[in-house]
């Protein structure tokens, strides 16, 4: 059996949990056995109905707290893992899942493998993909399928959709309280954390071709006239022409929105990194080699200094 483990935030569940489910369900199917799904702490009835989706043969709950807790987690899980003995193991690659899974790794005695971005099964052997060197190498790491934890990448897969009939069982874990030894006692946003680009639909990107920043005010503009969210490449960010949480990429934020704007960006493997999740891509740049026209669906070549007050005046 596949186990995948779901997350949550300040009562949300995160999309790389629906990720999860589509990645896990290609898993089970190539071996042959069924999919759990298992979600700790917070309102996990409500969070049970959300991931009860087709293909799920099995929602697991363990209610103990509202957010996230390493100690919780590792103690539930192990537990859990114990009580169901799956062969595969997944969870999210993201802060959180990369707290809990070397802890619960050690736990349960599952290797552990990170950061996946693609399963494979062949014959009876897993297949992890992973990237390495700014994603300029892959390399396929062989486990068996009997006994493997991975984390998996957000925004490698399609969230699982379609509603299922999965039984969803409460499993009363043994929590320790006096193994528990941290707590979240609340959320601080980081400088300019009103906005959470992976949460928008539409994103109007800058990147360095802009110049200075005097020039951003162009891309404002777009952005107000589409009802959009602006984020930024890496040098943007590192001029502080933008705060930090404005930026996608490798060491920025994985979005996934409906539609991607991206202006004066190159397209360099640390920022598609963080973007290529996106359905709809738009480049615009000056030059019709620069690497993002790889990905784009939509290209213009040319000054973006002529094209984006163009643009606003159009959507205006
Ligand atoms: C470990 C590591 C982590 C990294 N993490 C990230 C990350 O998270 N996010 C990220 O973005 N980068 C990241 N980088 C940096 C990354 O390698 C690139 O340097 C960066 O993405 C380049 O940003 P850019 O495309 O804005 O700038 P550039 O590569 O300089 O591209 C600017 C583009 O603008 C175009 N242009 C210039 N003038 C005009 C004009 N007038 N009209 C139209 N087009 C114009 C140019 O043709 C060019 O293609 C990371 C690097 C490392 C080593």
């Amino acid at each position: 059996m596949i186990l995948a483990v779901a997350e949550h935030r300040r009562g949300e569940l995160r999309d790389v949990s629906l990720e999860l489910l589509a990645a896990g369900r290609g898993v089970a199917d190539a071996l042959g056995t069924e999919l759990h799904v298992a979600v700790v702490s917070g309102d996990v009835e409500r969070y049970a109905g959300e991931l009860n989706r087709e293909g799920v043969d099995a929602v697991h709950t363990v209610a103990h707290g509202e957010e996230f807790n390493h100690d919780v987690y590792v103690q539930a899980l192990a537990a859990l893992a114990g009580d169901l003995d799956p062969g595969v193991l997944l969870v999210p690659h993201t802060v959180n899942g990369l707290d809990y899974a070397p802890a619960l790794s050690s736990r349960v005695d599952y290797p552990l493998v990170t950061d996946a971005v693609d399963l494979r099964v062949d014959d009876g052997t897993l297949a992890v993909d992973r990237e390495m060197y700014g994603s300029k190498v892959e390399t396929t790491i062989e486990l068996p399928a009997d006994r493997a934890l991975v984390t998996v990448r957000p925004a490698e897969w399609s969230t699982a959709e379609g509603a299922g009939d999965a039984a969803v069982e409460a499993f009363d874990a043994p929590i320790d309280e006096s193994a528990v030894r941290s707590r979240v006692t609340g959320y601080e946003e980081v400088a300019g954390g009103d906005i959470d680009i992976g949460e928008a639909d539409v994103l109007v990107s800058v990147g360095r071709g802009i110049g200075e920043e005097e020039n951003l005010d162009i891309v404002h503009d777009l952005a107000e006239a589409l009802d959009a969210t602006v984020s930024a490449s890496r040098p943007v960010v590192d001029n502080g022409w933008l705060p930090k949480n404005r930026q996608v990429g490798q060491s920025g934020k994985v979005v996934t929105p409906d539609v991607y704007i991206a202006i004066g960006i190159s397209g360099a493997v640390q920022h598609v990194a963080g973007m290529k999740g996106a359905d709809t891509v738009v480049a615009i740049n000056n030059d019709p080699s620069a690497p993002i026209f790889d990905i784009a669906d939509y290209g213009i070549v040319d000054d973006l200094f002529d094209v984006v007050p163009a643009l606003t005046e159009q959507f205006r």
